[in-house]
Order: structure tokens, then sequence, then C-alpha cells
């Protein structure tokens, strides 16, 4: 098993592993760059086949937070942190206070909010132990879900601007994997704006409320890919872009919350060569941090959700950029990210030089 070495390690500042006995706690918390401001990212609960599953994708979805805070101009680091456990069965109190413990160990740097498999209740256990905890209470940011729906509502709807030249997504057919926070409350907005939805989750309460309240017509997990419709949503879990399934997609749009979801880099071009617009995961997901953000005692959600929603405009800078260069919409995205995050290194270079 290596770490340094690992193809996703990427020059990581930190990576913690905690183990507590009383609890069962297996957690890694990863802190990819510090460059911007305290690295935040959520906490992900999963079952992972090995450890070596673990590590590489604490690292890199740690390393992604770093892209994307830089990519939407907020000023937090990338980090991430894994619990290696089964969401449905292992969850106690104890096992959330002792990562709130480790969380704490870390004094700051790293800031944990929820993410797949974890809750609000979950984080709110750990903020017991630990104020570097964010996305939890009422009346400030809450939950960022929403805020991430409303995101990637704007950066698909960017998507559907650029590539059928509409302004509006009434009678588009979007394929959404994955009803959970995030991709139930996109296909609300989907719902609402006129779209039809063809969905799929390994939950079936969640399908059946898409049906019953959203009119979505339910398809088997691997049928997703081959539905005959405009825009795929992935809003489940990474590496969906893949040999296996780019060839099985008729949509001509990417746009979904799901984190990591180019199993290598060399499937954007993949999408690219197909005619396939692919609105980079890290842009069009940045809600949930933006709102983080705005965190504090004045906590204005309407400014913090405008700003969310200038997601638009980034993703169709993306876009015109892309096409202008003839490279695909990762690699621009990538390079946006890492211009600001250069700029800022150089300029607290020079201000350390300078006192
Ligand atoms: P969630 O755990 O609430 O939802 C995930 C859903 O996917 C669940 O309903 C689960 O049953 C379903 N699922 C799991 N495997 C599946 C499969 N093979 N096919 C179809 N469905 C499957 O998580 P979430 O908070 O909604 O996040 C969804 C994605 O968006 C994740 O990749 C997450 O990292 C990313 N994301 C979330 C946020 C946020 O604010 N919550 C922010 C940025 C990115």
């Amino acid at each position: 098993m290596t770490v340094f070495s690992a193809k996703e390690f990427d020059n990581h500042e930190e990576v913690l592993f905690f183990h507590d006995e009383k609890s069962g706690l297996k957690a890694i918390i990863a802190v990819h760059d510090t460059t911007l401001g305290p690295a935040l990212g959520g906490t992900r609960m999963w079952d992972y086949k090995n450890e070596e599953d673990a590590i590489a994708d604490v690292l890199r979805l740690s390393r992604g937070m770093t892209y994307k805070s830089s990519l939407a101009g907020v000023n937090i680091g990338g980090g991430k942190s894994v619990i290696i456990a089964n969401p449905r069965k292992d969850k106690t109190t104890e096992l959330f206070e002792a990562f709130g413990r480790a969380v704490h160990h870390l004094g700051g740097t790293y800031i944990a909010a929820e993410d797949v498999g974890t809750s609000v209740k979950d984080l709110e256990i750990a903020r017991r132990m630990t104020p570097y905890i964010a996305g939890i209470r009422e009346g400030n940011c809450g939950d960022p879900s929403p805020a991430t729906a409303w995101g990637v509502f704007h950066g698909l709807k960017a998507a559907v601007l650029f590539r059928f030249k509409k302004d509006s997504l009434a009678g588009l057919k979007v394929a959404v994997q994955g009803l959970g926070h995030v991709g139930y409350a996109l296909c609300e907005l989907l719902a609402e704006a006129g779209a039809e939805l063809i969905v799929t989750d390994t939950n079936d309460a969640a399908v059946a409320k898409a049906v019953q309240k959203l009119g979505a017509k339910a398809v088997g997990i691997d049928r997703i890919y081959n539905q005959n419709v405009d825009i795929f949503a992935p809003c489940a879990l990474g590496a969906i872009l893949n040999d296996d399934t780019i060839g099985r997609l008729t949509a001509k749009v990417v746009a979904g919350s799901a984190n990591n979801q180019l199993a290598e880099d060399r499937h954007a071009g993949d999408l690219m060569k197909r005619g396939i617009l692919y609105a980079p995961d890290y842009a069009v997901n940045a809600g949930g941090i933006i709102v983080i953000s705005h965190e504090g005692p004045d906590f204005d959600r309407e400014k913090a959700m405008r700003q969310v929603s200038g997601i638009y405009g980034t993703c169709l800078h993306i876009f015109e950029r892309a096409e202008r260069e003839n490279v695909t919409t990762a690699e621009i995205a990538d390079r946006i990210a890492l211009e600001r995050l250069e700029k800022v290194r150089a300029e607290k270079e020079q201000l350390a030089l300078a006192s």
C-alpha cells in the first residue's frame, strides 16, 4: 500500500490516519492544499473493499476540493475525510464523537462537513468535540446539499444553452443517477422547470418518491446509461464516465453533482470526441462550498445563493474557452483553478519575503 507514491497523492500537505479502538473508528483525513485557506471538505462514510481504495478515494476527493474552491473563487483550501464503515449499519454516537476528536486534533487546518454516507445529524455529534465542523447549524448555512443542487441546476442550464442553444429546460429529457440529498433536490428543480425525468437509485424508497411526487420514470441501476435522453446527470458516486459507459450515452450534455465523474482524465477527450458537452464536476457542484464560505455571524443566504447562481457564468466561460482552444472542458477548468492557486501562492511568497 502506498501513499507518497500513489498516483492520487499530488503533493498533499498532510494525510492522517485515525483509529479509536472503543468506537471502532477508522478514519483518514487528507489535507491537499491550504494556500487559499483552511482545508474544507466533506466526510465520506463508505464500506470500502480495502484500505487502498479508501486512501485513493480520500486523496482524489481532497485534491478535487482544492480545485473546486479555487475555481469557485472562495478562500478555502482542499481537504476531505473518509470513515471506513458501513453507513447503514455502523453509525454510533461514540464513532462520530471519536471522529470529532480526530478533526479537532488538526486544530482547524481541516474543517469537516457532510458527504456521501454522513448526514447533518452525524456531524452535529462530531461538533460536540470540535468547532471545526461546517454546514450544520440551522439559521446559518445548514445542510449544503440544496445549494449544491441549485448550483448544478445552473451549470446544467448553461450547458443546455451552449449545446442546444436553448434557454429553457421544458421538454428536455434528463437521466438522473442517484436521488440522495443533492440528486433529489436537483430533480425537484428540473421537474419545476418542465424537464422529463428518468431516474435510478439503489434506494427503492427514493425512487418511489421521485416517481410519485415528480412524475419520474424509474429504470434499473445499469440501464441509466442507455436512456434516450438529452442530459445525463450523475449524482451518486464517481468514475461513472468510463470505457464501458461513455459509448452507451445518447445524452449530449453531462452535468451532475457527483465528484470525480471521469474514471481517468482521458475520458474527457472521449466525451469531446463523441460531441458530448461535459460540465466539469467540480465546477457545477461548488454550490455547497460557496454557501459554506459565507458562514459566520453575518450569514446572508440570499447573497450566498446569488454567488452560487454564478456557476452559470463560470460554466459558460469554461465551455467557450474550451471551444476556442479546442481542448476539453475538464482541461480548461483545471487551468483556471491552477492559475488562481499559483497567483495566490506567488502573492503569499512575496509577502513572506517582504516581512
Ligand atoms: P447521498 O449519499 O445523499 O446520495 C447518494 C445517492 O446515490 C443515494 O441515494 C444512494 O442510494 C445512491 N446510489 C449509490 N450508489 C448508486 C448507484 N450505483 N446507482 C444509483 N444510485 C446510487 O449523497 P449526496 O450528498 O446527494 O451527494 C451525491 C454526490 O454529489 C456525491 O458524489 C457527492 O460527493 C457529491 N457532492 C455532494 C455535495 C453536497 O452538498 N451534498 C457537494 C458536492 C458534491
